[in-house]
């Protein structure tokens, strides 16, 4: 066995640094997205500039890292003017049984994020 054989032999058994790095890369973004957002829902109802700042840094993080938000944010965030929505702070939520479909009111663009919702399957 030459020397260059035995480093390669050392550097195939162990796990793709490259992948490895990725995969923590994302997980501590996550990690990062759920403290700065959940830390923004406490400060929304006194201080909105702050609350607004912890956003965009979390999406800042999230396009960054090309992680996609968690599902339970992904609704949380106004889709025109990513504000963060919080029922009765800012935004209205009603639902549409005529297109099944959970619409929330942003009251800072008046816009309308919609969201579908489904009956049971009948068996
Ligand atoms: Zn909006």
């Amino acid at each position: 066995m030459t020397n260059w054989e035995k480093k390669y032999s050392y550097f195939r058994k162990r796990p793709k640094p490259k992948q490895m790095r990725k995969k923590i890369l994302r997980e501590v973004a996550i990690e990062q997205i759920n403290n700065l957002l959940t830390k923004a829902d406490h400060l929304i109802k006194t201080d909105f500039k702050l609350a607004q700042k912890y956003v965009e840094q979390a999406r800042k993080i999230q396009m960054r890292t090309r992680v996609s938000l968690p599902n339970y944010w992904k609704k949380r965030i106004c889709r025109h003017c990513k504000t963060l929505l919080k029922p009765g702070v800012n935004c209205k939520v009603r639902l549409s049984s005529t297109n099944r479909v959970v619409s929330i009111k942003c009251n800072i663009c008046g816009q309308y994020n919609r969201f579908p919702y489904y009956k049971h399957k009948k068996r």
